[in-house]
Parts: structure tokens; C-alpha cells; sequence
């Protein structure tokens, strides 16, 4: 038997994946690393404001760090009996200050479901990531309809907004590494979904208008 080691398609892949963390974390790095330079110098005057940078930038690295660690490869015993119903109802309640802020009315709709085999934190981090990008999505506000149904013995979830939409030609951008539309956005948390549903062999399904919304459908 032979196995290759030099699969110059998987480095290649690797290696982009390396290169686009690199930069993604070195950036805020860098300014970290001017403003520790900048206080240096400074004698007894306010640095607040340079404090409050360096915790943005501390915090961001976190959240990239964070993301990332999903796509390491979970172990047997990870996997518990959990209900996604429960999971799906503390999600929205984590989030309904967020949706608050934004007049977004949320309207969720939760059957009774058999308890599955799956990654609780992991499932949580998923379901916050679609429900934040739905949250997102309307900014001036909007409604958010969210069903999770049983339904012969498959768990479908829907997340529904009424929001900006996905042009088509971004479509099949979504889900790439660091591929985002928002300023301060990591461009992780559908490719961390992604991975995430298919540790649960599971299915991920958006379908898009633009400036009506978007419909995120999950299978488990
Ligand atoms: P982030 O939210 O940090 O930008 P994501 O991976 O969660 O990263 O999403 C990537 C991009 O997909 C977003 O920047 C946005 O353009 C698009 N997107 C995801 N969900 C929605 C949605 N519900 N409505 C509109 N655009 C969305
Ligand atoms: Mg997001």
C-alpha cells in the first residue's frame, strides 16, 4: 500500500486556508501591537480610549480563534442525547435582546421533539450563527419567523427573515473561509454551520431573494 503524502490539491487548500487565517489574525495583531507601542510613550495620560481599542481588537481575535476550533475534529463521547427544541428556545432567548435593539419581532414556533444524538454546544453555535445573520439581515427591522417541526423522524429547522436577501452571484460565495459583507463581520459563521451540520450529517439549504429575505433551511 502507498499513501501520498504530496497531494498538491489538499496543500493548495491548506495552504490558502492557512494564508487567509494568517492575515485575518495578524491584522488586529498589528494594531494591538502599535497601540502597546503608542502607550508606551504616553506618561499618565488618558488611555482609555487606546485601552477600549486593544480589548476590540483582543475581543476579535477571540471571536476568530473561537470560531475556527469548531472545525476540530469532534471525539465519540461528544456526542450526547439532546433536544434541538430546547436548544433552538435558549438561542432565542440569548438573542432577543439583540433582536430587540433592532425591532426585529421574532416568531417562533417549536414542536415537541424525540431527543437525537448530536453536539449541544456545537448545535447552539450553529442555530446562533443563522439566527444572528437573520437578526442582521434587518436593520431597520422586520419580523423573523423561526420553526423547528418533526417530521417523520427528520428535524427540519427554518429560519426566515425579511431582510436585505442574497443577490445570486454572492450566493455561492456564502460559506467560503472569511467571505463576509459586514464591516465588522468574520465571514466564519456559515462555513462553521456548514461544518458543523455536516458533523451531524445533517442538511443546509439557503434560498435567497434580494430585498425580501432569505430562508435558511436545516436538516438533522
Ligand atoms: P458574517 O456574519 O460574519 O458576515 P457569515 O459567514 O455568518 O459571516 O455570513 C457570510 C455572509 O453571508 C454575510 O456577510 C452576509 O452577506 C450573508 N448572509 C448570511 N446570512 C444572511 C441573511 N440571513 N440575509 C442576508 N445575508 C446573509
Ligand atoms: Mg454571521
Amino acid at each position: 500500500t502507498e499513501k501520498r503524502l504530496v497531494d498538491s490539491e489538499k496543500l493548495t487548500a491548506v495552504g490558502q486556508l492557512a494564508a487567509s487565517i494568517a492575515h485575518e489574525i495578524r491584522n488586529p495583531l498589528t494594531s494591538i501591537k502599535g497601540f502597546l507601542q503608542l502607550m508606551k510613550q504616553m506618561k499618565g495620560e488618558a488611555k482609555e480610549e487606546y485601552l477600549n481599542i486593544l480589548s476590540d481588537e483582543v475581543s476579535r481575535i477571540e471571536l476568530i480563534t473561537g470560531e475556527l476550533l469548531v472545525l476540530a475534529k469532534p471525539q465519540a463521547y461528544d456526542f450526547q442525547l439532546i433536544n434541538v427544541g430546547k436548544i433552538m428556545e435558549d438561542v432565542v432567548t440569548l438573542l432577543s435582546s439583540q433582536a430587540l435593539m433592532s425591532g426585529v419581532d421574532i416568531h417562533s414556533n417549536i414542536e415537541a421533539l424525540p431527543e437525537m444524538k448530536g453536539i449541544e454546544s456545537q448545535l447552539k453555535q450553529a442555530l446562533i450563527n443563522v439566527v444572528k445573520n437573520a437578526i442582521e439581515a434587518m436593520p431597520n427591522g422586520g419580523n423573523l419567523y423561526i420553526t423547528v417541526r418533526n417530521k417523520g423522524g427528520a428535524i427540519v429547522i427554518v429560519v426566515k427573515d425579511e431582510g436585505v436577501g442574497i443577490p445570486k452571484e454572492i450566493l455561492n460565495k456564502i460559506g467560503s473561509p472569511f467571505y463576509t459583507t459586514k464591516e465588522k463581520g468574520t465571514g466564519l459563521g456559515m462555513m462553521t454551520t456548514a461544518k458543523i451540520i455536516q458533523t451531524h450529517q445533517g442538511g443546509f439549504e439557503i434560498t435567497s431573494i434580494p430585498n425580501q429575505g432569505t430562508k435558511v433551511k436545516i436538516t438533522l
